[in-house]
């Protein structure tokens, strides 16, 4: 599943908690619990953390969500496979109630069981 294939009506929703999970990062960060991966944004006194990316071993770039509704359940990953991994889709197949509460029911389509 993509973000594009997200109906017009849950996209929103799904941005405002993609926005609010990477602030909580961000405050994370700053407050030191954090470490910074990212080569971006960075003041040229700052120290970047030597942590690699969970699915290749390469500095890692970003904290990748898989669940925007969990906004501190993040892994360190590289730019690509930030990519490659998508969509943080287990913020609908996690939480089911929460987006029916919204009136969203019946989606959005996953292939939950392609992971076992
Ligand atoms: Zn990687």
């Amino acid at each position: 599943m993509k973000k594009s294939d997200l109906p017009p009506q849950v996209l929103p929703e799904y941005e405002r908690l993609q926005s609010r999970a990477g602030g909580k990062i961000q405050d994370a960060i700053c407050r030191g619990s954090l470490p910074r991966v990212s080569t971006r944004y960075r003041s040229e006194f700052e120290t970047i953390a030597p942590i690699p990316c969970v699915d290749c071993g390469q500095q890692a770039q970003t904290y990748d969500h898989r669940d925007y509704l969990a906004p501190l359940a993040v892994e360190p990953v590289c730019d690509s496979c930030n990519y490659r991994r998508g969509m943080a889709a287990d913020t609908f197949t996690n939480h089911s109630e929460y987006w029916t509460r919204l009136g969203f029911a019946g989606f959005p389509e996953t292939e939950a069981h392609s992971d076992g």
